[in-house]
Formats: C-alpha cells, sequence, structure tokens
C-alpha cells in the first residue's frame, strides 16, 4: 500500500510495514522491556497505550510545529478546563513553544520539510518512517519534548546512561538514517531537537553520531527476522507479564509463591 498522513497509523499499514515503533515493542529499548505479546496485540488493533497527559504535552507541542495544532486541540479537547481555558500543563507547553522559537539554531533545525514519509525495503521487511523535519541533502531531525535533557538514567545491565540510549532515540536515528540513504543515496546527520518541560526549559540540538547509529542498526539487523516471523505467525509472542497488556489479559490458574513476587533482582 501506499503510504499518506491518513493511513500511516492504520493496522494495515502497521501489519504491511515494519517501525521504529514497532521494533521497540518487539524488543525493547534499554529504558522499556520488551513484549512481543503486547506488540501482536497493537499491531492487530486489539491494543492502545494510554494517551497520558505527559505523552499529550509532547503531541501539543509536536502539532504545532506541524502546523496542526488547532486540529490536535479539537480532538483532544481535554487539554481544556470546563471554562474551556488551557489547563496548566498545556499553558506549560505554550510556554515550551514560545523559549524554543526565541532560539534562532533551534528553529533552523525544525525548517524542513515536516511529517515526511519513506518506506525502504530493510533487513528483509518494508520499513516506513516518518520524520518531524527532513533537511534534503543536509539533515534528519526529530522533535523531543523530555522532562529533562541531563537526567542520568539507569540501568541494571548497562549503568547510567542518557535520555536519547535510554529510550533507544539512537534505534529511530539509525533507522531513519538508512531509510533516507536507501531512497537518496544521501547518509545523513541525524540530530535530536529537545526541550525539556523544567520549569526553565532546556533546549539543545543533539547529534547521534554516524558510528553509533551504524552499530544500532547491526543490533536492528539481528533482531529483525524474528519481528518478520512473530508478524507473520510463524512463533508464538511471548508475554512479559509485566506490562499493561499482560496485565490486562492474565488469567489465574494457581497461586504463586511470594518469592516469585519480585523476579529476579
Ligand atoms: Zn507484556
Amino acid at each position: 500500500m501506499k503510504l499518506t498522513a491518513e493511513n500511516y497509523y492504520s493496522i494495515e499499514a502497521n501489519q504491511e510495514y515494519l517501525s521504529v515503533s514497532q521494533y521497540k515493542d518487539f524488543c525493547g529499548s534499554l529504558g522499556k522491556l520488551a513484549c512481543e505479546a503486547e506488540a501482536m496485540a497493537k499491531i492487530r488493533g486489539e491494543w492502545e497505550i494510554r494517551k497520558t497527559t505527559p505523552l499529550l504535552v509532547g503531541s501539543y507541542v509536536d502539532s504545532y510545529f506541524e502546523g496542526t495544532l488547532p486540529k490536535f486541540k479539537q480532538d483532544n479537547p481535554e487539554v481544556f478546563t470546563q471554562k474551556g481555558d488551557l489547563k496548566s500543563n498545556f499553558r506549560k507547553a505554550e510556554e515550551i513553544i514560545e523559549r524554543v522559537e526565541k532560539d534562532d539554531f533551534f528553529m533552523l533545525s525544525l525548517s524542513g520539510e515536516k511529517q515526511v514519509i519513506m518506506t525502504a525495503k530493510m533487513f528483509g521487511a518494508k520499513w516506513k518512517v516518518k520524520m518531524d523535519s527532513y533537511l534534503p541533502g543536509k539533515a534528519i531531525v526529530d522533535l523531543k519534548v523530555m522532562s529533562s535533557l541531563r537526567k542520568q538514567h539507569y540501568t541494571k545491565d548497562f549503568g547510567y546512561m542518557d535520555f536519547t540510549q535510554y529510550w533507544g532515540y539512537d534505534l529511530q536515528g539509525a533507522v531513519y538514517q538508512e531509510v533516507v540513504f536507501q531512497n537518496t543515496g544521501h547518509r545523513l546527520p541525524f540530530y535530536i531537537a529537545a526541550v525539556s518541560k523544567e520549569e526553565e526549559p532546556d533546549i539543545e540540538v543533539i547529534q547521534i553520531d554516524n558510528k553509533h547509529l551504524q552499530e544500532k542498526l547491526y543490533e536492528i539487523e539481528q533482531n529483525t527476522q524474528k519481528i518478520i516471523g512473530l508478524k507473520k505467525g510463524l512463533y508464538s509472542p511471548i508475554r512479559c507479564e509485566l506490562c499493561d497488556y499482560c496485565k490486562h489479559t492474565k488469567i489465574l490458574t494457581k497461586p504463586i509463591h511470594f518469592s516469585e513476587l519480585l523476579g529476579e533482582v
């Protein structure tokens, strides 16, 4: 199928194409456990993640820069109080937008073509990407609204790390760069234009270097076969038993021992 702004997130598109968010659902990022069962339920259209307020604040800022804020407000009336004023979280979003607009370099990074869709065949699967700001021949930029840009995130196996690795934005950069390369022959630098929701918003344009992106792409290559098999129904997806989907669908058959509650610590 040919992807458009209207059908990009449709069930049909998600079944035919692999995306970075699907990849992260199947394989996790350092900061999020994978759940194959949840990933498959999302692809079948049986499960959606809740639109939490922090997610909505990010989408509010995204849609402003896309030029689709009026539609966003129409689709998400929960951003307003009963009196019709913006709720405080979204007044914060307005503040973030004002801060970002004062910075010429940040705005330059966001001055590309918005929400550009591309597809490519990689590692035996068809992939789809949608770029926040695409500057042909120059750069690929993704806008992120974060709670903090400097926070150290901890994982048991890898220790402390920054938000880009923790949330797998480097995986996103790797796929975006490769898809653009396959379409245009240009391997463009990947940047994250990041702004924080702190009392005083912090801003940065952050590059994830090509060497790191290539390493991530190799990792993605190793995992793609398994995802293709799962999507074709060749294997049954493993339940993580920890995510909201698994909690929602679990059926008890026997008691567990109290020592099982914490799993492997
Ligand atoms: Zn799960």
